[in-house]
């Protein structure tokens, strides 16, 4: 059997229906009972919405736990409400997305696209960059689902089918707006996802292609030169401490290396600050020397004080029996060219010295 979760869900909510056909009006209730039974459930899913508007989408800037905000948005703007341009839309809400899951973690993002046959439908020219955001954002984890209502033959249908199967999600068609509420409710029920998608256990979690992209997106912690108190061993120093670039908590490096081992987002050397969920990154090399004990963590390094040195490495000794590593010797073709050559000149005649491959 498969294991499947639940996690808190983000709904991003994507009104894409056009005025002329769909009253606005007459979907309030439909929204606002479909956040409140999600919200019934669990209390920590959050709503945004995004709809446009002469000026473009607009949006919340952040996911609101307040239902209310979500109607007042959309009651005050009602009589503006535009033709929802599909392709910008799912462009920017996923944008936005990236930006959120930056700053938290442990949560699933859904954006839930509710269109008619008014809005505009994706270009196929424009496909091939979405279909990247959404490789990209969908081991975040990021599902589109689509209720469409309208006819079967909507000419906007292939292209975004294409996004939401790329996303995992479900697409849904409904002939009729009285058919809105039933189907919202029976969405608002959680998507199960299969594996949890950021523990250490499972990996790789963040396929090969898709690493740069949640490597790009991390921040580099910067430097502190000042006396600090480092905030996961709380020892003071003044060397080796970095600080988060957003929530400005000063940390060892070293121990920023040993937390990333099991808070990473499934890439090692990219994890998240404990303090703020910030997504971070350290030099690849050296948390790998930290974790595989090559770099002395602040514990050992105290204890390194307290203890004699010889003892210490013994221990680090016992721990980890020395391993023979096997060198290729970079000069080795030279070498025996250079004796073929000399056994040429001189026909045997004097005894020949062997050089030694050095061995590591
Ligand atoms: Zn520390
Ligand atoms: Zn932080």
């Amino acid at each position: 059997m498969e294991l499947k979760i639940t996690k808190s869900e983000d709904t991003l909510i994507f009104y894409g229906l056009t005025p002329d056909l769909t009253k606005i009006k007459s979907i309030y209730n439909s929204i606002s009972e479909y956040m409140e039974k999600k919200q019934s459930k669990d209390p920590s899913d959050r709503f945004n919405l995004i709809l446009f508007l002469p000026d473009g989408p607009n949006y919340l800037d952040h996911f609101t736990f307040d239902t209310n905000n979500i109607l007042s948005m959309l009651k005050s703007v009602e009589n503006e409400i535009s033709t929802a341009n599909i392709a910008g839309g799912v462009f920017v809400a996923t944008t936005f997305v990236i930006e959120v899951y930056k700053r938290i973690s442990e949560k699933i993002f859904r954006l839930l696209i509710i269109v008619d046959d008014g809005a505009y439908p994706i270009p196929t020219h424009y496909l091939p960059a979405l279909e990247e955001l959404i490789k990209k954002v969908k081991d975040m984890p990021f599902f589109i689902d689509v209720i469409h209502i309208g006819h079967p033959e909507y000419e906007a249908r292939n292209n975004l089918t294409q996004l939401v199967n790329l996303s995992k999600g479900d697409y849904h068609e409904i002939s009729d707006i009285s058919e809105l509420n039933p189907m919202l409710m029976e969405l608002s029920y959680k998507k199960k996802i299969i594996k949890p998608a950021f523990s250490k256990q499972e990996t790789p979690l963040i396929s090969k292609e898709n690493q740069p992209f949640y490597i790009n997106l991390a921040d580099e912690p910067e430097r502190v030169t000042s006396i600090a108190t480092c905030s996961i061993c709380f020892q003071q120093g003044d060397e080796g401490i970095v600080k988060c670039p957003s929530c400005h908590t000063d940390v060892h490096e070293v121990c920023w290396a040993q937390w990333a081992e099991t808070s990473n987002i499934g890439i090692p050397h990219v994890y998240r600050c404990h303090n703020c969920f910030n997504i971070l990154k350290l030099d690849k090399n050296y948390i790998m020397d930290v974790q595989t004990g090559r770099i002395p963590t602040i514990a050992e390094l105290n204890k390194m004080k307290k203890k004699d040195v010889t003892d210490y490495l013994r221990e680090i000794e016992t721990q980890s029996k020395p391993q023979v590593v096997h060198a290729e010797d970079p000069f080795a073709a030279d070498i025996r060219a250079m004796i073929d050559a000399k056994r040429v000149e001189s026909k045997g005649s004097k005894k020949k010295k062997k050089k030694k491959k050095k061995k590591k």
